[in-house]
């Protein structure tokens, strides 16, 4: 039995671990003498309540993640059990694809670990100290492999949470295996994956149930703005009659093109600024029958919340007078702060400035391999709303 350090917190982090929420921040840790970093620790309160074993960041602004309400006394039997039931919960609910998150972190109770399953190549990314470092590493790297059986297990790297971390540096590549590069499915999509040669490739996987609902209504003339290696388009071009993709990073247009070739499909790859383009669009009368936004995060915390909400105005008001009577749109925000009913709010009042009226024919989130924890407001963060444009 391993005996693990006491980590004191203050009435406010209490509180919010009463609230189910699963992290204490820095600021409500009253005593961590000596505590190295990435142990795992017993969490206790004032008056010596203890909540549990968490995992301990000796830098991260995040200083406590919680993993159990009981003594954690053998870390890595309990992170396989973990994998184990994160394996099975996706076995039971994703459907028409071979590519889908594995592991979500918070979500999945194994805080810093992220694993994408691309066909038979498995992406992961260690992000918290405690996960990061050995034996744990090669132990999680081995349960999946076990599991999963993939021909190999790439590693991301994401160098700015790496110093966030204060982990040691680590280049991408590797680490089980030596195939870099497959391709992946989603509803009938095909996708390359390359880990390591050029442009890094992959999928935003959380929006997979998306892809599948907008076209179920999209139709006629269609532009997916922001379509990155082509998500939305290459669904969409399965139902409309032409469709036009836009984004400014040249790479990612590139694997958009080769993915297209893949399918069969005729796509018109734009690059460009969207907020330009579509003010150059919607002055010059373009008209569309299905508009898809899917912008990166605009609201990177609070503070950028006035100046988000700006910026996705002004595109749906672009996209809305844009589209054709009957037209639909598909409009998302990945931004955590701006929550569902804030989107919605700017949607209203982007269509009302618009002189459209919408009908909400979905309001959904990130895909099922994307669990919310519900009493962990951050695990939800996708909004994709599809709308009717009525006049
Ligand atoms: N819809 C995509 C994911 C979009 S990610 C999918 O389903 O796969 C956001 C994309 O926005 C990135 O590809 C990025 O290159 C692009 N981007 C960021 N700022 C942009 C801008 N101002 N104009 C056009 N594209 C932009």
């Amino acid at each position: 039995m391993v005996n693990t350090p006491k980590i004191k917190i203050s009435p406010r982090g209490a509180a919010r671990l009463k609230s189910g929420h699963v992290w204490v921040y820095r600021s409500d840790i009253t005593s961590d003498d000596n505590i190295p970093a990435g142990s795992l620790v017993t969490v206790v309160d004032p008056r010596g309540k203890d909540f549990g074993t968490a995992l301990y960041s000796s830098s991260s602004q995040i200083a406590i993640r919680m993993l159990s309400h009981e003594r954690v006394t053998d870390l890595q039997a309990l992170l396989c059990r973990r994998i184990s039931d994160a394996v099975a919960y996706r076995e039971g609910l994703v459907r028409d694809t071979n590519a889908y998150r594995v592991i979500f972190s918070e979500a999945d109770l194994i805080p810093g670990l992220i694993v994408d399953r691309y066909n038979d190549i498995l992406s992961l990314q260690t992000l918290t100290q405690a996960i990061d470092a050995n034996p744990i590493r090669e132990i999680v790297i081995s349960e999946l492999v076990n599991r999963l059986s993939p021909a190999s297990v790439v590693e991301r790297v994401d160098p700015r949470v790496r110093e966030l971390e204060t982990l040691p540096p680590r280049v991408s590549g590797l680490v089980h295996g030596d195939k870099p590069a497959t391709t992946f499915a989603m509803n009938g999509v095909h996708f390359y994956f390359d880990a390591l040669e050029g442009q890094k490739t992959g999928a935003f996987l959380d929006q997979r149930e998306n892809y599948a609902a907008a076209v179920q209504y999209a139709r006629g003339n269609a532009l997916d703005v922001f379509c990155y290696q082509g998500g939305f388009a290459l669904h969409l071009a399965k139902v409309c009659d032409q469709v036009a993709g836009v984004d400014s990073s040249r790479p990612a247009l590139e694997v958009a093109d080769h993915n297209a070739a893949l399918n069969r499909q005729e796509i018109e790859w734009i690059e460009g600024n969207a907020f330009d383009l579509l003010k150059d669009y919607s002055a010059s009368n373009h008209r569309y029958d299905t508009v898809v936004l899917d912008p990166p995060a605009f609201a990177k915390s609070k503070r950028d919340l006035e100046s988000a909400l700006r910026g996705y105005k002004e595109l749906n008001l672009r996209a809305l007078k844009m589209l054709r009577p009957g037209g639909l749109l598909v409009t998302c925000s990945c931004s955590y702060h701006l929550g569902q009913a804030d989107f919605l709010e700017m949607l209203a009042s982007a269509a009302l400035d618009a002189r459209r009226t919408l009908r909400l024919v979905e309001v959904r989130g990130q895909a099922r391999d994307h669990p919310i924890l519900l009493n962990v407001p951050e695990t939800a963060y996708l909004k994709c709303v599809i709308a009717h444009v009525n006049l």
